[in-house]
């Protein structure tokens, strides 16, 4: 990859690659934009087949968090850490204090915390070697679990997309399509559940198809949930599972889920656009877990300031769907649109001041 060409074509700061012999450690942080305060997003571990897979996953990541935490109005840039290694044979409490002691050579300009791979107890070890990581536990005074605040925020764009489509945000009877029923699903079907909405899941994992069951959830087979006749389908598994191929198969006024990346390329958001179904786009509805852990920057951490801030995705996501209307524009653009025009203006403000 040429790195310095591709970091000039997607506005990224900085790519720093870290290797630690001694425990095994081989890293990357990309940085890609502090304009509105430090980077932050979490790491990554992956037995990723080449650097160029790894470097490529931590541009694409970090790049995401920036239009993630500027559209979700933080005050947070976007970056990305990732550890070339299996999570479940290569983790040691030497390699993740290397870890640390990397991320403690950027000097605050990059915050991290959990990601795929990672879990909060790898966190404390991180802890031991660097104060920049944020969504510790919470017996250790941090934000703790994410996927709590995740599920309230896909909920609350999932409502603001009802808005959209049927004139009232209720979704009381609405039946909502899951694919994948780990975490953040499970949180956001309370809400659903709660709301007297129909939830049918899908997931591979049959511990995850137990808990589905046990709330009452009905369950289908893993490759059937694209067929599904709902009117909203959330992709809570996997990126990329929004293609020319699925999206024939949806049968959805809405899609809003919680998984990262879900267009497979930025024309299947429009292709929905077209279509006429509404893409609450993932960034925007899944920033409830980084603003979780933003409420622990700088003051301690209060779940309620979180809770409310992550309720705002309601609007974030009804100034997305007028945007959509007025311009004519996609709902995916119209997000995109949101975070640059948040980040030009703090640029030019900067600009103004410099003189
Ligand atoms: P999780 O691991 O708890 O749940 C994912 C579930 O998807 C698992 O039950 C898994 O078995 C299932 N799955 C995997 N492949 C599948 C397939 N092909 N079909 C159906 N099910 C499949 O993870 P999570 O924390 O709930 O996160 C879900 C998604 O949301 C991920 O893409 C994650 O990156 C994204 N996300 C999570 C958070 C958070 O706070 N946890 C925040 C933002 C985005």
């Amino acid at each position: 990859m040429d790195i310095l060409n591709t970091m000039v074509s997607c506005g990224h700061e900085q790519v720093a690659m870290y290797s630690d012999p001694e425990s095994g450690l081989r890293g990357i942080i990309a940085i890609h934009d502090t304009t509105l305060g430090p980077s932050c997003g979490g790491t990554r571990m992956w037995p990723y087949a080449t650097e160029s897979d790894a470097l490529a996953d931590a541009l694409r990541l970090s790049q995401a968090m920036t239009y993630k935490s500027a559209a979700a109005g933080l005050n947070l840039g976007g970056g990305k850490g990732v550890i070339i290694g299996d999570p479940r044979t290569d983790k040691t409490e030497a390699l993740l204090r290397a870890w640390g002691r990397f991320v403690d050579t950027l000097g605050g300009r990059y915050l991290t915390t959990t990601d795929v791979g990672t879990t909060g107890r790898d966190l404390e070890s991180v802890r031991q070697e660097t104060r920049h990581v944020v969504g510790l536990d919470v017996t250790l005074g941090g934000s703790g679990d994410t996927s709590l605040m995740t599920g309230l925020g896909i909920y609350m764009g999932m409502r603001a997309g009802a808005a959209g489509v049927w004139g009232a945000d209720s979704l009381r009877g609405r039946t909502v399509a899951m694919q994948g029923f780990g975490k953040v699903a499970g949180h956001t079907a309370e809400h659903l559940l709660a709301d007297d909405a129909h939830v049918i899941a899908a997931d591979i994992s049959e511990a995850a198809l137990d808990r589905a069951r046990a709330m009452g959830v009905k369950v289908v087979g893993a490759d059937d949930i694209y067929d599904v006749k709902c009117d909203i389908f959330a992709p809570c598994a996997l990126g990329g599972v929004i293609n020319s191929d699925t999206i024939n198969r949806l049968r959805c006024r809405i899609v809003a889920g919680g998984a990262n990346n879900q267009l497979a390329t930025p024309e299947d958001g429009e292709e929905l656009h077209r279509r006429g179904i509404i893409y609450a786009p993932d960034f925007l509805i899944n920033a409830g877990g980084v603003i979780n852990a933003a409420a622990e920057i700088g003051q301690p951490y209060n779940p309620e300031r979180s809770r409310q801030q992550t309720e705002r995705i309601y609007e974030q996501m009804s100034a997305v769907l007028t945007t959509s209307r007025k311009q004519e524009i996609s709902t995916s653009r119209a997000a995109n649109l949101l975070a640059e025009t948040r980040l030009d203006s703090v640029r030019r403000m900067r600009q103004i001041w410099r003189g």
